[in-house]
């Protein structure tokens, strides 16, 4: 008769004996996943997966790392009512291998609270292997008590594993505790002390380790280039370099790696050439590291280079790429990265590649592509928040800038320091000096966060442009650290621009104290004198300079057309299409003067002449650039200009009038903010 029971919970089949033993043996022949899924159905449906032995494999199979599939194998586990040793092993392994070390020290746990079964010397090294990864030292050292307790204390598993696990955490003093007392010890263990040794900065130990070596493999030798390169001391890196039996390409990335550190590109470039074969981190080293020395123009032709090799690009190679075409304001080039990662299916939805594809919109002049791409991310995290600040601050869009930071604490975002430098900057370039002042204070009573020397900077920068000079000066005077040279010549560029002779004089005394080469210092004092025709002061100072040989930094300006850069520097004859650009000169010089144009002679150093100062103010950078927009450009598209310094005061008036007389509207990023010209005037509002 049926009872409710036997209908809720139809009994399962008794698996027949032979039923049981073809599984077995199809088990054991068994290599693929989809043989796999086809035999476990067939064990559930016929009951065989009760077999204890039938489980265990199934669940052995599934975590082959050549089947992978974790899922599987923990719901296998967990329908094993008493599993085995062998079971937990495996379970362990398995996380540990899939980078789930959590669950793998979650797990051992329960074995070691609900199983009567003791950890052996597989189970233990993996589940100490797994802190390591993590960096659990808590959990670490309370395995390795139990390790002694249960009395592993001298395996030779356990204690290499051991060994790596402090090394990892970077308590080198128990690495070399538990290392000593080894009576056995194979290479993996002296290579993950050397590394441990590395890792706290403790080269030299590394190296008298590396020496004691009975043998030592290429992983041996590239943690000391490594170690030594990582210290500065790129020779004696090289000397292990060149004296390794066999190079892989791990230890040429390592060496490439340090020359690039240390800021020596040639010697890195030249190791790259060498090189037989190549991997995505070598690539990226090359492109991030002439990126971080600002030779970007160099960081994306090896981009290029490495596309047209085959190369596939991960997430790093294209922060290196955008970072690059950040720096030269490139946004044509920026744009096709931009499709790239379309077509090939990266996502900047999660993390740094949004940021980045921010920055390189609003640093390249389109500060509505980087709100497009801001607002198309769905889950914003603190970077995206951070790079669209700082984009409109440079774009003079405080105001947004601000609603932003307000409307990223309403949804409950804690601003990082590098946000308020952002919100900071937004003030200086608008005169917001109270809005300013407040964010400063809420900053550290708000938000606990201490004022770097670069939100200190931003704050005197606020100061000086709105002309509250006695009070910026009083305010780096008491800053807490020691103040650099950039924060006095903030004082000294907004002396220039008001006319402050006194505080321009004593700030510029402090920024040669401080850093004797800044040519940018005595230009702008030279202006302060010119400004109050003080002449004397000038021809003394030009003395000064000559007789300690300052040189006055090139003005230089770039601009984009159909992939190409050109750069200009003041009076630049090297340009193939100089002739035409010079007429285009000419032209603007007779247009400009129709339209009322007095030239502002003030601050040009050089030329003593008055005709002199006008020919070369006429020559600056960024006007053979626009001149050379103005011929190639066409009509509808803005000429974007990169300019390495300030845009001086004439050159500013006459952008603006070539914007209205030419119905063009130019866009100039000099080095602190962005210039949209159009109809005559400027998106600064004259302040910058
Ligand atoms: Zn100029
Ligand atoms: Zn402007």
């Amino acid at each position: 008769m049926l009872t409710l029971s036997s209908l809720s919970n139809p009994p399962i089949q008794s698996p027949l004996p032979d039923q049981q033993s073809l599984h077995v043996s199809l088990l054991q022949f068994c290599k693929n996943a989809r043989d796999l899924q086809q035999i476990h159905a067939s064990t559930l449906k016929t009951g065989t997966f009760h077999h204890p032995w039938i489980a265990s494999r199934l669940l052995s199979l599934y975590s082959d790392p050549r089947i992978g599939n974790l899922d599987y194998a923990l719901s296998i586990f967990e329908r094993i009512p008493k599993p085995s040793s062998h079971s937990w092993n495996t379970m362990i392994k398995c996380f540990v291998e899939n980078h789930r070390s959590n669950d793998a020290i979650a797990l051992f746990c329960e074995l070691l609270c609900e199983s009567a079964i003791p950890p052996d010397n597989f189970m233990l090294p993996c589940v100490i292997k797994g802190c390591g990864r993590l960096r659990a030292d808590e959990e670490g050292e309370q395995i390795h008590g139990l390790v002694l307790k249960i009395g592993f204390g001298s395996d030779v598993y356990v204690q290499s594993s051991l060994v790596s696990f402090y090394s990892k955490c970077g308590k080198i003093t128990s690495a070399r505790k538990v290392f000593d007392g080894m009576v056995e010890k194979d290479l993996v263990c002296w290579n993950s002390l050397i590394d441990g040794y590395v890792k706290c900065g403790e080269v030299d130990m590394a190296r008298e380790v590396f020496d004691g070596m009975p043998e030592r493999d290429s992983f041996s030798w590239t943690v000391l280039v490594d170690g030594y390169s990582k210290c500065g001391e790129i020779e004696v890196a090289r000397g292990f370099f060149d004296r390794m039996p066999v190079r892989n390409v791990v230890s040429w990335n390592a060496m490439i790696d340090g020359y690039m550190r240390y800021g020596d590109f040639v010697s890195a470039r030249r190791l790259f050439d060498k090189m037989m074969e190549r991997n995505v981190i070598t690539w990226n080293s090359m492109i991030s590291g002439y990126e971080r020395n600002g030779l970007y123009v160099e960081a994306l032709a090896i981009f290029q280079a490495m596309l047209e090799a085959g190369m596939m690009p991960n997430n790093a190679t294209l922060v290196g790429a955008l970072s690059a075409v950040s720096g030269l304001g490139l946004l044509d080039k920026g744009r096709w990265i931009h499709l790239y990662m379309d077509r090939y299916g990266f996502k900047y939805d999660g993390g740094v590649l949004g940021t980045c594809l921010i920055d390189m919109y609003s640093k390249c002049g389109s500060i509505e592509d980087a709100l497009d791409i801001f607002q198309a991310i769905p889950k914003k995290r603190l970077g995206h928040w951070t790079a669209i600040i700082n984009g409109l601050g440079m774009h003079g869009m405080a105001n947004h800038a601000l609603d932003f930071f307000a409307e990223m604490q309403r949804i409950g975002i804690k601003p990082h320091p590098i946000t308020f430098i952002g919100i900071l900057n937004a003030c200086s370039h608008v005169g917001l000096v109270d809005v300013g002042r407040r964010y400063f204070e809420r900053m550290t009573n708000e938000y606990g966060i201490t004022p770097t020397v670069e939100h200190y900077g931003c704050l005197v920068d606020l100061l000086c442009r709105a002309g509250h000079l006695e009070e910026a000066k009083d305010l780096i005077e008491k800053i807490p650290m020691r103040s650099n040279e950039v924060i006095w010549m903030s004082l000294l560029s907004g002396c220039r621009n008001h006319g402050n002779v006194d505080i321009g004089e004593y700030a510029a005394k402090r920024v040669i104290e401080l850093a004797p080469d800044a040519t940018g210092c005595y230009v702008l004092l030279s202006n302060i004198y010119a400004t109050a025709c003080r002449w004397a002061d000038v021809s003394a100072l030009r003395g000064m300079m000559k007789e300690k040989g300052v040189r006055k930094d090139p003005g230089c300006s770039s601009i984009e057309h159909a992939g190409f850069v050109h750069k200009f520097v003041v009076g630049d004859k090297s340009h193939p299409q100089t002739e035409c650009i010079y007429s285009k000169l000419n032209e603007m010089g007779v247009r400009l003067r129709c339209a009322g144009y007095i030239p502002d002679t003030t601050q040009v150093l050089l030329c003593v002449e008055e005709e002199g100062k006008e020919v070369e103010l006429a020559h600056h950078s960024e006007r053979l650039a626009i001149a050379f927009g103005l011929i190639n450009i066409e009509h509808r598209s803005p000429i974007r200009v990169v300019k390495n310094l300030r845009v001086c005061n004439d050159c500013h008036l006459v952008t603006k009038l070539l914007s209205d007389i030419y119905d063009r509207e130019i866009i100039v990023r000099d080095n602190s903010r962005f210039h949209h010209f159009k109809n005559g005037s400027c998106s600064c509002k004259e302040y910058w």
